[in-house]
């Protein structure tokens, strides 16, 4: 099987309200999508998806996907996608770095695969759990009351986990924590995300002050040296998300204990390929993981949820999903939705869900 022809889409995907990261610091409103289409001389098409979150988040923006996709296309026609670990080399070799480039790549490979296969892209890894996973929530609030209704929002919808996001201020956040903790409901997963917002000194102080709390917190400081500083001065489990995005990343974490969980973000580390040697790393020395989208479509969604089943159960606290923060639906209601808060594994070949081209309008780029 070879790959004959790769077609790039690009969709703005808005925001039902807009949302803030880092106690106010970074704002979005509406995401850069890119959809690739790769079909092969078998008749297999396979479908990925590259959506980083807005182009303040972390070094990803969609232009550069698109950009890294022509200049990646000419070593990747006519391989095998099934051999997945030939293209990631291909365009490894290509184009160093620019992860969040690959993945959509390598996720159309790896629904390509999983249909020729006939099995979900987990099994095809390995195997996949059924065990629903339960959909966190992204809480870009900033004041106790807005906190609260944007919970609320989200509880009504079924959700059990949740992602708040602060930073920024010790005693706006050092409130906010106490009142979520005063609202938390039996069997929630919460997690605090700093999203880099803090200075060593201001999570020193704000962890100290909510000890009595048991919390996790996600990426509290701007970068692994900080982390890696502070790690045997508090008490709080913490969660590397942004500074998590090469493998030689994931072991020095690992090896060094600097954290707890890792926030896989599969469009950041360069897709499943990747992103399955991360989950290994994890494993092996007692890590935990919350698997994520880093934004998109429910193909980001999928992707996302594909990897947390092959995490055993125990060690997969939740996935962080995308879909219910959109206003525009590419798939039309197909895929992994929620249900109760939770994402069911779908049963199809593969990624187990496919845009509406026609939704999606021409492609931008045609490389054959
Ligand atoms: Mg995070």
């Amino acid at each position: 099987m070879k790959i004959t022809r790769i077609s790039v889409y690009q969709q703005d995907l808005p925001l039902e309200h807009p949302y803030w990261l880092s106690g106010g610091r970074l704002k979005f409103e509406c995401l850069d999508a890119s959809f690739v289409k790769i079909e092969t001389d078998a008749g297999f098409v396979g479908w990925g998806e590259g959506t980083p979150w807005g182009h303040t988040y972390v070094p990803a923006h969609g232009p550069g996907i698109r950009a890294g996709i022509e200049t990646m296309a000419p070593f990747i026609l006519g391989l095998d996608p099934r051999l997945v670990l030939e293209v990631e080399r291909a365009m490894d070799l290509a184009l160093p770095g620019h992860l969040y480039a690959k993945s959509p790549i390598d996720m159309a490979c790896w629904d390509i695969a999983g249909q020729a296969a006939g099995l979900p892209i987990a099994d095809l890894m390995g195997g996949g759990s059924r065990t629903p996973r339960p959909i966190a929530s992204s809480v870009g609030a900033k004041t106790i009351e807005d906190t609260r209704a944007v919970m609320d929002r989200y509880r009504q919808r079924g959700y059990i986990a949740h992602s708040v996001k602060i930073g920024g201020d010790v005693a706006r956040d050092i409130a906010r924590i106490r009142d979520v903790e005063d609202q938390r409901r039996v069997g929630e997963i919460i997690l605090y995300d700093v999203n880099r917002g803090w200075t060593r000194q201001q999570a020193l102080r704000v962890l100290s002050a909510t000890e009595d709390l048991n919390i996790m917190v996600e990426q509290p400081c701007e970068s692994l040296k900080d982390i890696a500083a502070i790690s045997g001065k508090h008490a709080t489990p913490v969660s590397v998300d942004e500074c998590l995005v090469t493998l030689q990343d994931a072991v020095a974490v690992a090896e060094n204990g600097w954290a707890e969980i890792f926030g896989i973000k599969l469009n950041r580390v360069g897709g499943l390929t990747k992103a399955a040697r991360m989950r290994d790393v994890a494993l092996a020395h007692g890590i935990d993981m919350f698997v994520m989208a880093t934004g998109g479509s429910v193909l980001a969604d999928a992707e996302a949820l594909h990897l947390a089943a092959t995490i055993p159960d125990d060690h997969c606290h939740a996935v962080w999903a995308c879909q219910d923060m959109l206003t525009v639906d590419i798939a039309d209601g197909r895929g992994p939705r929620n249900k109760d808060g939770h994402l069911h594994l779908p049963e199809a070949p593969g990624l187990g869900v496919h845009p509406d081209e026609e939704a999606l309008g021409d492609p931008l780029a045609v490389y054959s």
